[in-house]
């Protein structure tokens, strides 16, 4: 089974609640979506064609037990459940941020699944699967990435309608970099009383004028 890989790299979890740990990341090809603010558009036709095998021994080269599926959306690619089994298999920690616009459960709930809820600035909230609500564990995470004070209201309906064992640890709420500031977005969370994690890019404070590779 290939996959079409855009990069593999090792550097520190800067989104979710894995924020700070070293973790190698798997940087898929493809994605269905067309974000306004996507940061990673080379990754929607740039990439090697590689057999999990050769994906899994790249992985083994940085001896840590942290990996996570990014992409792109990595739910494009057949071969991605497959991947994901195998490095269950091989007792890795397992995560994927995927888009909410795809069936989460093609891959196995044993993996962490950090699935965006597309707010209407992104200009594709309407590709949202809302279905995905009721495939939601305790080991999932969603995320909202929000860019101006309409997001966070829609934002705060959908958050309301998550269950609640992942309320409010495993909620996160994240500003979109250069549209809206960290600052503000903490100030309307704590006036809101709402039940969710502030996300910082963590990535792009300690690395802001890399844009790939971490
Ligand atoms: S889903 Fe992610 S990769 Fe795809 S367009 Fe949106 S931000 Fe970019």
């Amino acid at each position: 089974m290939n996959l079409k890989v855009n990069e593999i790299f090792y550097s520190i979890q800067g989104e979710s609640v894995h924020a700070g740990l070293p973790c190698v990341f798997v940087r898929l090809t493809g994605c269905n979506l067309r974000c306004s603010y996507c940061d990673t558009e080379y990754a929607f036709d740039e990439g090697t064609a590689m057999t999990v095998p050769q994906i899994l021994e790249k992985i083994q080269y940085f001896d840590c037990s942290l990996v996570e599926i990014t992409g792109g959306e990595p739910l494009v690619q057949q071969g991605t459940s497959v991947l994901v089994e195998d490095l269950l298999q091989a007792r890795y920690r397992v995560l994927m941020e995927t888009n909410g616009s795809l069936d989460i459960d093609r891959v196995n709930r044993r993996c962490s699944r950090i699935m965006d809820i597309k707010c209407p600035s992104s200009g594709e909230h309407a590709k949202n699967d809302l279905d995905n609500l009721k495939r939601l564990t305790a080991n999932d995470q969603v995320k909202f990435v929000i860019g101006d004070h309409d997001d966070f209201l829609f934002a705060r309906q959908m958050a309301s309608l998550l269950p609640e064992f992942l309320c409010p640890d495993r909620v996160l709420f994240s500003a979109v970099s250069g549209r809206l500031s960290p600052e503000r977005l903490a100030r309307w969370i704590l006036d809101g009383r709402i039940k969710a994690r502030l996300q910082v890019q963590l990535h792009k404070v300690i690395w802001p004028d890399r844009d790939r590779g971490v």
